[in-house]
């Protein structure tokens, strides 16, 4: 049996899927056959675009617009995606905002801290919730996951986004908390950790990065991160590569997380 129809009735949400490491991840997983719920945010072009490239991967593409900060949205992804794909068997909370600007710790305001947790911490949280609900009342299908994505932001002080740091800390708490209530009904939770990769999120930071990782070795492994690379330890979740680990930190960061002398 290929892998593609092995999968064929496996079904994945990936929250912000339309571009950048969550559109790789939705290809990455539509090449194993799964059905991707593509939920996107405003972007409905770059979705469509997304939603062509997974079919051509091998997977069936639901397009799905829902702002993840919204309680309506989330539980509207989650019935569309049941009625039309079936039952969840992954969720991938990726979509992510960084501060809409770049404030110092001591100016930055209570708005842009409100609608970063509100995003990057909140939505996923409650995301997980119901999804996790839904999962439960089907108890009988094998190899459920969820997947966090994260940041070395969780651990790594940038003084001018503090709230962004503050909601990707609070997501591995998070991912902590839901594989200690789930391990018992089999589903696992996880956290891959991303590093600096190049997508829209770090575009304006680019030169930057350039320098600090290509001139002076900021991740050990002298280059960006690329999308695919967070999709590949996806993909391995998906298929139960680590089916006896769960509350897992996966980093994919070019070894940026290694303390060096
Ligand atoms: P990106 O290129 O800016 O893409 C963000 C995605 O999230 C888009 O699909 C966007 O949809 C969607 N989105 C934003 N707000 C949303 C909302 N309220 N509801 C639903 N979808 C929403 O970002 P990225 O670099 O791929 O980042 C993806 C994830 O990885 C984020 O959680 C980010 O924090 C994390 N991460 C990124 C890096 C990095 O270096 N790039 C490093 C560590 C962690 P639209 O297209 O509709 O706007």
């Amino acid at each position: 049996m290929s892998a593609a129809s092995s999968n064929s009735s496996r079904t994945a949400i990936v929250s912000g899927a339309s571009r950048g490491i969550g559109r790789a991840i939705a290809v990455g997983l539509a090449g194993r056959g799964m059905g991707i719920a593509i939920n996107y945010h405003a972007n409905r072009s770059a979705a469509e675009e997304a939603a062509a490239l997974v079919e051509q991967a091998g997977g069936r593409a639901l397009l799905v617009q829902a702002d993840v900060a919204q309680d309506e949205d989330r539980a509207r992804l989650l019935q569309q995606t049941v009625a039309e794909l079936g039952p969840v068997d992954l969720l991938v909370n990726n979509a992510g905002v960084a501060p809409k600007v770049r404030a110092d710790l001591l100016e930055a305001t209570p708005e842009s801290f409100d609608a970063v947790l509100a995003t990057n911490l909140k939505g996923p949280y409650f995301l997980s919730q119901i999804v996790a609900r839904h999962m439960l009342e089907q108890p009988d299908r094998p190899n459920r996951s969820i997947v966090n994505i994260g940041s070395i932001s969780a651990y790594a002080a940038s003084i001018n986004r503090g709230e962004y740091c503050v909601a990707k800390a609070g997501m591995a708490m998070m991912t902590a908390l839901f594989a200690t209530r789930l391990a018992e009904a089999g589903i696992n939770v996880y956290e891959v950790r991303p590093g600096i990769i190049e997508t829209d999120m770090t575009a304006a930071v680019k030169q930057k990065y350039d320098r600090l990782i290509l001139e002076q070795g900021l991740t050990p492994i002298r280059r960006w991160g690329r999308p695919e690379d967070i999709a590949r330890a996806v993909v391995a979740i998906a298929e139960g590569a680590f089916a006896y680990s769960t509350g897992e930190v996966i980093n994919v960061d070019g070894g940026f997380h290694l303390h060096r002398l």
